[in-house]
């Protein structure tokens, strides 16, 4: 039975929480899935207590995002130990940071005439991590925009008149913060940030695998990472990136890889 290695909660910007994404991925017929929420591990204790009931593996994970000039990359971190003391202060700091974030952008579309409450923006968030789709659920609420998609590109979006910035991490330190909290690091669709060039100074730094399989990476796409994952001796992961409403049309065990990857995954794990 397959696997969805890339799932996001409530715990960060999906609207499923950890308890429905484990219901969904029953539905899809799944044995293992990750949870890899931006920013936090708050969603998957959670989301191992009810996978437990009912049979399903959760791999803890997370996805931090990094910076490479005007694009983000985002890396995975599978089996982190999500206790870790030095990950949850880095976690916390992300948090607040993406909680002031969410003020400044609130207060950039105010400043335009694009008037949405930053308590909204926090209630949507739930206590969790505070990210971009939060607020554009609030816009699309409260009648400003038609779509979740409208309000990334009118306004929310890089180079957008309410856009700011996140804590700037290099792609070095987040491989070192995964790594650091026992995770094993993965370059997540690396198609967004057309870096290949940087696969070897990231593999030096820790990088261990690459996503090949996500929505957004066509046919393709696909076979190119494929090539270059093997090329590199690096693992191979895929999942959907759900994030339940956030990005219609995703569905949790829309892409799926096989059971011998995830034993690849594991066995990294187990040797390290
Ligand atoms: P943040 O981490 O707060 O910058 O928010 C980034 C998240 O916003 C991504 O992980 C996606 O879930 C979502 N996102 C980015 N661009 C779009 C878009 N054009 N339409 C819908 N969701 C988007
Ligand atoms: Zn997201
Ligand atoms: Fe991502
Ligand atoms: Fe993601």
């Amino acid at each position: 039975m397959p696997a969805d290695l890339h799932i996001h909660t409530t715990a960060s910007d999906s609207t499923l929480s950890p308890q429905e994404v484990v219901s969904c991925a029953i539905k899809a017929g799944l044995k293992t899935i990750a949870i890899t929420d931006h920013d936090t591990v708050a969603g998957i204790d959670e989301a191992t207590r009810a996978a437990r009931e009912v049979g399903l593996e959760v791999i803890p994970g997370v996805e931090l995002s990094s910076r490479i000039n005007k694009n983000e990359a985002h890396f995975l971190g599978y089996y982190i130990n999500h206790q870790d003391p030095a990950l949850k202060e880095h976690l916390k700091r992300f948090k607040d940071a993406r909680q002031k974030r969410g003020f400044l952008i609130t207060e950039k579309l105010n400043s335009i005439g694009v008037e949405i409450d930053y308590e909204e923006v926090l209630r949507l968030s739930q206590g969790g991590a505070v990210g971009r789709p939060h607020v554009a659920r609030a816009l699309l609420e409260a009648g400003k925009v038609f779509s979740i998609k409208e309000a990334f590109d009118k306004y929310i979006g890089y180079g957008g008149p309410a856009h700011v910035e996140k804590i700037r991490l290099t792609p070095m330190q987040a491989i070192k913060i995964i790594k650091e909290a026992g995770g094993i690091p993965v370059f997540a669709h690396p198609y967004y940030v057309k870096a290949d060039d940087l696969i070897p100074e990231l593999i030096k730094d820790g990088l261990a695998g690459i996503e090949v399989y996500h929505p957004d990476h066509n046919a393709k796409v696909t076979k190119h990472y494929k090539k270059l994952a093997i090329k590199y001796g690096l693992l191979i992961t895929g999942g959907s990136d759900a994030h339940g409403s956030v990005k219609e049309g995703v569905t949790i065990g829309q892409i799926t890889i096989s059971d011998e990857i995830v034993t690849k995954l594991r066995k990294v794990q187990d040797n390290s």
